[in-house]
């Protein structure tokens, strides 16, 4: 199973502005002459030996994730990063999408009228959601004045299904259940199985509940998940005033893991306003979380950035 990270930012887009990247160019030239490089030919090794994100940030995007394997997929969220999922142009020669929605908070579906295969003929396009008012959601994002081409003069088929929480959903071969997550409007994780293999889909979400007796019904979504996809926008001094915004941290996030025994967690919905030094800054902090209070458990965890696979 193959996880494509297309949009990982939370709430709005947000990239530098050009000052701002001029600036993120300049310590990264810093770098390559403090850590003893000097010559052009020598650039690649220099970017090899950091991290992708350390050299190219985390992303602009908000939420956008495909799960694939065996060559089918199904997309969680159109947020704009759905926009370079479209960018593909040929989509692997498939005609056919599969739509996960978790609510409809404007980052998770901002980028469905930009995702070409809604504008061609012969495509189907498949909506799965929870929430029974989906339809009529998506059919207003194709409405004037807001955007310039009518729901029905849409060049795919559209089709809306409602699935249920807690319950197992076969969606394109792979094994689909919705959780509840903590979050002001109603919105939904995604636990995601095919050949033995589990993906946790939980943003947005704050995890008030991070027991498995907290959880109750919910537990469900985290059990021996291998890659657990976390809401960390935020930290726990942020949340002494951010309480009730509906978005985690990277503490809960370990400690979820540590109550289910997890060993892999992406922590992401990466707060827009930052930039590639805040997040790097936020990943340290982290990282020292981790060494105080999680390090004997092994868990391999990291910050999610665009563009990102991770293989199960
Ligand atoms: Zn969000
Ligand atoms: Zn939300």
């Amino acid at each position: 199973m193959d996880i494509k990270f297309w949009g990982v930012r939370g709430s709005i887009p947000h990239s530098l502005d050009t000052h701002g990247w001029a600036a993120h160019f300049e310590k990264i030239m810093f770098d390559f002459f403090r850590d003893g490089f000097s010559k052009p030919e020598e650039i690649s090794k220099f970017i090899k030996s950091k991290s992708a994100a350390d050299i190219g940030g985390y992303g602009t995007a908000t939420t956008c994730v495909e799960v694939s394997d065996g060559g089918e997929s199904i997309i969680i969220d159109g947020g704009s990063g759905i926009k370079s999922k479209s960018d593909q142009r040929d989509y692997n020669n498939k005609k056919e999408f599969h739509i996960l929605i978790s609510h409809f908070h404007f980052d998770h579906i901002m980028g469905l009228p930009f995702f070409t295969p809604h504008f061609l003929k012969g495509y189907k396009i498949h909506y799965y959601s929870v929430h029974a008012e989906t339809e009529q959601i998506i059919r207003n994002l194709f409405k004037k004045p807001i955007f310039p081409v009518a729901f029905e003069g849409l060049g795919a088929e559209v089709f809306f299904h409602t699935i249920k929480a807690h319950q197992k959903n076969m969606i394109n071969g792979f094994q689909v259940t919705p959780y509840q997550m903590d979050h002001p409007d109603l919105c939904y994780g995604f636990r995601v199985e095919k050949n033995n293999k589990v993906y946790a889909h939980a943003v947005d979400n704050e995890a008030t509940r991070k027991s498995k007796t907290e959880l109750g019904a919910d537990a469900g979504l985290y059990e021996n998940a291998d890659l657990l996809y976390f809401d960390a926008q935020y930290d726990e001094d942020d949340m002494k005033i951010k309480k009730g915004w509906g978005h985690g941290t990277c503490d809960r996030g370990f400690e979820i893991c540590t109550n289910f025994g997890l060993k892999q967690i992406l922590f992401a919905h990466h707060d827009p306003a930052f930039s590639v030094e805040d997040s790097r800054q936020q990943k340290k902090k982290a990282g020292e979380i981790y060494k105080k209070k999680y390090s004997q458990l092994e868990i391999k965890w990291d910050f999610a950035y665009e563009g990102q696979v991770v293989k199960l």
